[in-house]
């Protein structure tokens, strides 16, 4: 999707992708391997001006390898930052950003110790390698803290409390090479079994009040890692408040939006901030809710027939909750776009959350 909307910018593009039928080989040269072999990076660096990663498990070696010789960004201390939950949980305490409370558990030894300062119940979470909520786990009693620890591999990790939160939203924000930012509006987040189902964007009842208390949070975290590029942080909202969760340096499901449905996509955004142009507006145009398309390809023509709906499919082969694509459903009335949003729930068999007002999600 960064390809696609970089070569009417007059862009070409190289990836460093391990599997054999990525989408990426599909726009643009593959050089195929893992992400962490030196003469690929090499290549790769030697034929770009610049590079960039959409995903968060590239190893943030490579990044660093990457950046001797050729300009990287996100920079690489934010795929670090992101990789690891304590080192985030770090940043935001240091920038005084509203989270959940949390220990660090490294060893079998400290489980005891950080049971005398857990809030229970609560979610075990890996440091490392931690998505879609793989490497958690759910501790509601004490006792149950030493099996979790083995479920999760007895890896370092953090216990943090569960958050009875109202709602998950999250906020993009990019931010340019002389320090500029734009940011989008607070989207509402849907997960089923883990997996992002739906994005409302702008996320519904959306106050003044809260979209800067987003705004703050990305601003300060981008500020502190001298970033560039789009930077996703999701967040909980409880009462008017919100607590950051996870920060994603880079483009982001929840943004997917934006092609369809704001000024200027988040991919463009990303790569208009990473060549240092100008960047884009970040206004919503109207009302757009976001579905994925997990493990099944629809039939085009019937997701079509609904008039403010775009198709985007991947070109994956089709697996059991595998991401194949998305559909964005845009337009200025929101009751019509939730109608509309309704059909195509009912023609793919999905099982949406219901609206707020029978009628619309968005209610005014
Ligand atoms: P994460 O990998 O941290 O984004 O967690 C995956 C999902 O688990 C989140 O989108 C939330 O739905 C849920 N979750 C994670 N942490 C907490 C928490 N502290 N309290 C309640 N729910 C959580």
């Amino acid at each position: 999707m960064l390809a696609l909307a970089g070569y009417p910018l007059g862009l070409r593009f190289t990836f460093l992708e391990p599997s054999p039928d990525s989408s990426a080989a599909q726009v643009g040269q593959q050089l195929q391997g893992p992400y962490d072999d030196p003469d690929l990076l090499g290549r790769l660096a030697a034929q770009s001006d610049l590079v960039t990663f959409e995903f968060e498990s590239v190893p943030d070696s490579s990044a660093e390898l990457l950046a001797r010789s050729c300009p990287v960004f996100p920079p690489p201390q934010a795929l670090a930052v992101a990789q690891d939950r304590l080192l985030e949980k770090q940043l935001f305490a240091s920038l005084e950003i509203p989270t959940s409370a949390y220990v660090a558990v490294a060893s079998e030894g400290e489980l005891e110790a950080a049971l005398a300062k857990a809030h229970l119940p609560g979610r075990l979470k890996s440091r490392r390698l931690g998505y879609d909520g793989h490497g958690q786990v759910l501790v509601l009693a004490g006792d149950q803290l030493a099996p979790a620890w083995r479920q999760i591999g007895q890896a370092p990790a953090i216990l943090e409390e569960v958050v009875e939160f109202e709602r998950e939203l999250s906020v993009l924000s990019v931010r340019g090479r002389e320090g500029e930012t734009a940011t989008y509006p607070l989207v509402e987040n849907h997960h089923r079994d883990g997996v992002l189902q739906l994005t409302l964007a702008p996320a519904p009842r959306l106050s003044p009040e809260l979209q800067s208390q987003a705004e703050a949070i990305s601003a300060a975290i981008m500020d502190r890692l001298s970033y560039v590029g789009v930077l996703a942080v999701e967040l909980f909202q409880k009462g008017e408040r919100l607590l950051a969760n996870e920060i994603a340096p880079r483009v982001h499901n929840s943004g997917h939006w934006t092609t369809d449905g704001a000024g200027c996509s988040q991919f463009e955004n990303h790569l208009r901030a990473g060549l240092g142009w100008p960047l884009g507006s970040t206004v919503n145009l109207g009302y757009t809710a976001m579905v994925n398309l997990l493990g099944e390809e629809p039939d085009p023509g019937e997701v079509l027939t609904l008039p403010g709906a775009h198709l985007h499919l991947y070109g994956k082969e089709p697996r059991p909750g595998r991401k194949l694509g998305h559909v964005n459903i845009t337009g200025p009335d929101p009751r019509r776009v939730t109608a509309q949003l309704q059909a195509l729930a009912q023609a793919l068999g999905l099982t949406l959350p219901p609206p707020e007002r029978p009628d619309s999600y968005w209610p005014s």
